[in-house]
């Protein structure tokens, strides 16, 4: 059993993973976020953001006790976020979205709405991403329920999405 360290470890790195692919993917500013500010005249919103995710769906587990206290040092408590934009119930959303560039909880770094799940599939042909199998292979990472064999096959369909989207993305010019 690894320690509740090495889970973090190994959560962290795919978030970073994960991030990349976001970036690359880049659906959520300019296929929902960019549009409804032009609908609605520029007004701050939730979007999907609508409870306080990163708490109502975490375990009890040293290691999502970890990623708490990492996140706070990084980003400061929930109650220490000063300019929330009161729209979204979770604290760490402000009026330019979440503040959590690193340290989400499995719940907020996995979800996809069917949307922009659809996009991936039109856009890229990328079928595998489930967010919900996602979110659970990401707790499972966070209380070593996946094992390390497990966790580099996930790694690696992660950098292969990666690896999909630039190429398609070049191949679109
Ligand atoms: S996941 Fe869906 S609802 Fe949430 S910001 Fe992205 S496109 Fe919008
Ligand atoms: S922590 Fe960030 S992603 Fe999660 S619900 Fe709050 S604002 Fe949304």
């Amino acid at each position: 059993m690894e320690s509740a360290r090495e889970n973090l470890e190994r959560y962290l790195e795919i978030e970073d993973i994960l991030n990349r692919f976001f970036g690359l993917f880049d659906f959520c500013l300019k296929g929902c976020v960019l549009p409804e500010l032009e609908r609605n005249g520029n007004q701050p919103f939730a979007a999907c953001c609508k409870d306080r995710y990163y708490k109502v769906y975490d375990l009890e587990h040293p290691s999502f006790d970890l990623l708490r206290e990492k996140r706070e040092s990084l980003y400061g408590t929930p109650e220490d976020v000063t300019d929330s934009s009161l729209i979204s119930p979770c604290e760490y959303h402000t009026s330019t979205g979440c503040v959590l560039s690193t340290c989400k909880s499995p719940i907020c770094l996995a979800f996809m709405c069917r949307k922009s799940i659809d996009a991936l599939r039109d856009g890229y042909g990328i079928y595998t991403y489930d967010y919900l199998g996602f979110n659970y292979a990401l707790e499972w990472i966070l209380t070593g329920d996946m094992s390390l064999a497990e966790y580099e096959e996930f790694r690696q369909s992660c950098l292969d999405m990666i690896d999909t989207v630039e190429t398609t993305s070049a191949v679109a010019g």
